[in-house]
């Protein structure tokens, strides 16, 4: 074969930044010896994920690295959450992330609920004992987090959150448009949070978690209410059989709904800590079986909202290292990018165009001997939007769809 057969895309999480220590940043400060010969050897270029000056959620950006439009599909993050924590999700469904929480005299005191990190008996008690005007399902996740998935007919996404996001009063949900189905999704919202209220205070967890001077979880927050999409699955537009290594819920749940396996990796924690060569081994033996394996590391995009340089900097280094054990030839497209700017000085997502590498066969080469924001505004590649990304790849392999004659 004179083309690569298969690709993957590596997404260092939030990894991209802007100058800081020294007018560096935190990939101009770590040593990345492996992604610099890959930038050697490839193409690199600068990357506008969503668009110019739009800060990307991890939600859309994925959704455009992987070639669907955002703007066409993505209504809340909700649908993807729900998915990533094992609900079975359907077209149509509305979808909210959920938090365990604490509420004293209708106020969230804290909303993570003290920290909990075994919700299993109260979820069970909300499954059981709350009873809606609609088909409901409701699934616990990692410590306070959770998701809920309201299911029939004239349900709307546009609606508000009960979660204040601080400290403050739990909010009722309300239609922020006009017509029957938001008004009937925000009552059946508060009709959720209203019995899940009066079950969970009475919950014998709870009254333990009192007694030892916990805080109890007493109330579940909602938020990122999406209308779950309709995705054309991605082997069904590439040609490529797909799987997603990940440890966010987030990006698994958007890998399962594009019709990608999930390939758990045990020590994956989509924290600093993450067993980063776990997932590289797992990628090595999926690309066995794949022909298109997204990874998506997260550590960096954490570091980076913590405001913590040296962290990320440091971080970025290990998956470096890490990923130098990659069992790959020239017939695996390796691309190197991140989903957006994270930067430490802004502890948010920023708009900035991110860098990314290609490298593999029938790859044009470029000067460029470095993978960072700012030799990568120098390369081969230029500035493409995200959602070319996948195009250019698939071009790559041959696949590429012909326009005219
Ligand atoms: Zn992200
Ligand atoms: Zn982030």
């Amino acid at each position: 074969m004179n083309v690569a057969t298969k690709i993957l895309l590596v997404v260092l999480d939030g990894a991209a930044d802007r100058p800081t220590v020294n007018r560096k940043t935190p990939l101009m400060a770590a040593n990345l010896p492996f992604f610099d010969q890959l930038a050697r050897e490839g193409i690199v270029g600068i990357m506008d994920v969503i668009a110019p000056g739009t800060p990307p959620g991890s939600d859309t950006a994925h959704l455009s690295l992987l070639g669907y439009s955002p703007k066409k599909v993505y209504t809340g993050r909700g649908p993807f959450e729900a998915a990533g924590v094992g609900i079975d999700v359907k077209p149509g469904d509305i979808a909210f992330r959920g938090n365990f929480a604490t509420v004293k005299d209708g106020t969230v005191i804290d909303r993570r609920a003290g920290r909990i990190n075994d919700t299993h008996r109260l979820a069970e008690a909300i499954r059981e004992q709350v009873h809606l005007d609609c088909e409901f399902i409701f699934k616990e996740s990692a410590g306070h987090r959770a998701a809920l998935v309201l299911r029939g007919e004239n349900l709307s996404p546009s609606i508000t959150p009960t979660d204040p996001h601080h400290i403050g009063a739990l909010l009722p949900s309300q239609p922020t448009t006009t017509g029957p189905s938001p008004q009937k999704t925000a009552k059946l919202v508060n009709d959720f949070t209203r019995q899940v209220r009066a079950i969970l205070s009475d919950h014998p967890v709870n009254k333990k978690r009192s007694e030892a001077g916990e805080l109890p979880a007493n109330a579940i927050l909602l938020r990122g209410a999406g209308v779950v999409p309709h995705l054309i699955p991605f082997e069904e537009r590439t040609g490529l059989n797909a799987a997603v290594i990940a440890a966010t819920a987030l990006v698994i749940g958007i890998g399962k709904l594009t019709g990608m396996e999930y390939v758990p990796t045990t020590g994956a924690t989509g924290h600093i800590d993450s067993n980063i060569d776990a997932k590289v081994k797992n990628v090595n033996r999926a690309l066995k079986t794949h022909a298109f394996v997204l990874l998506n590391i997260k550590g960096a995009d954490e570091a980076g909202h913590d405001g913590d340089f040296n962290t990320k900097a440091q971080f970025l280094t290990r998956v470096d290292a890490a990923m130098s054990e990659l069992a790959i030839d020239e017939s695996t497209l390796v691309v190197i990018t991140a989903d957006h700017t994270t930067p430490v000085s802004l502890r948010e997502h920023s708009g900035d165009p991110v860098p990314f590498l290609i490298h593999g066969k029938g790859v044009r080469t470029d000067e460029i001997n470095v993978f960072d924001e700012f030799f990568a505004a120098l390369g081969g590649m230029n500035r493409i939007r995200g959602v070319d990304l996948v195009p250019v790849l698939t071009d790559l392999l041959g696949k590429g769809q012909k326009f005219g004659a």
